[in-house]
């Protein structure tokens, strides 16, 4: 078996052991960087979520591998260009990093015009930090009504990228406060260094990129 399958198994071994009375929590294996031959044994071990942040480095690793091995899903996690969504709604199933009114209409128009609807978190800026993008807290309830009443995206949950070197907990638990509030599902937090804190909080996806594929360059 070869290693990354191994880190997958390993994780998941941790999060059970944690975990026992809980949904499990989904695995969003981030690959960003790595190329499809260090991808593939977790693909042929039936892997189903993968996660990249770029949205050209996708259609070219992604695109053959995705219509011959049809039940995977891919991620969009990373900060997506207006002028890419287009691509990004034909090749991914979920979007991670709705973080502004504008790109919000340009999925609803790319969603129209492909019949197509993609499973999609609102980005929040948790920590409300000036470099980092994501919806104010502040802001989010307007946001919301308008993403699902008015441009009929399928809104499923809340993702965050916490302040680094930080205790990320009181973060994770103002996520869970603010998603039960709003009364969404999903909650997309958690990487290498914190998911099983993360799942603490109800995490329902994680997304871990190192500790499966190793160090990126
Ligand atoms: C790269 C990335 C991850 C995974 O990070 P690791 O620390 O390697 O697990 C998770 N979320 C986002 C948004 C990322 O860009």
């Amino acid at each position: 078996m070869h290693d990354v399958v191994n880190n997958l198994l390993l994780i998941e071994n941790l999060i059970k052991a944690k975990n026992k009375s809980k949904k499990f929590p989904e695995i969003i294996a981030v690959s960003k960087t790595f190329p499809i031959s260090i991808i593939h044994p977790l693909i042929v071990h039936g892997h189903v979520h993968f996660g990249e942040n770029k949205v050209q480095e996708t259609i070219e690793k992604w695109t053959d591998v995705k219509s011959k091995f049809n039940k995977i899903k891919l991620h969009m996690i990373g900060r997506l260009q207006t002028n890419k969504v287009k691509y990004a709604v034909q090749l991914f199933d979920y979007i991670h990093s709705l973080d502004s009114l504008k790109l919000a209409k340009k999925i609803s128009e790319e969603q129209e015009r492909n019949k197509k609807k993609l499973k999609i978190f609102i980005q929040l800026n948790i920590g409300a930090e000036e470099q980092k993008s994501g919806i104010n807290i502040e802001y989010l309830q307007e946001f919301y009504k308008t993403c699902t009443e008015d441009l009929n995206l399928d809104i499923i949950g809340l993702m965050c990228l916490p302040p680094k070197n930080l205790d990320t907990s009181t973060y994770f638990s103002k996520m869970k406060n603010i998603s039960n509030n709003i009364n969404l599902k999903e909650l997309s937090m958690g990487m290498s260094s914190d998911y099983l804190n993360a799942i603490d909080y109800d995490a329902t996806f994680l997304r871990i990129g190192s500790k499966i594929f190793g160090n990126r360059d």
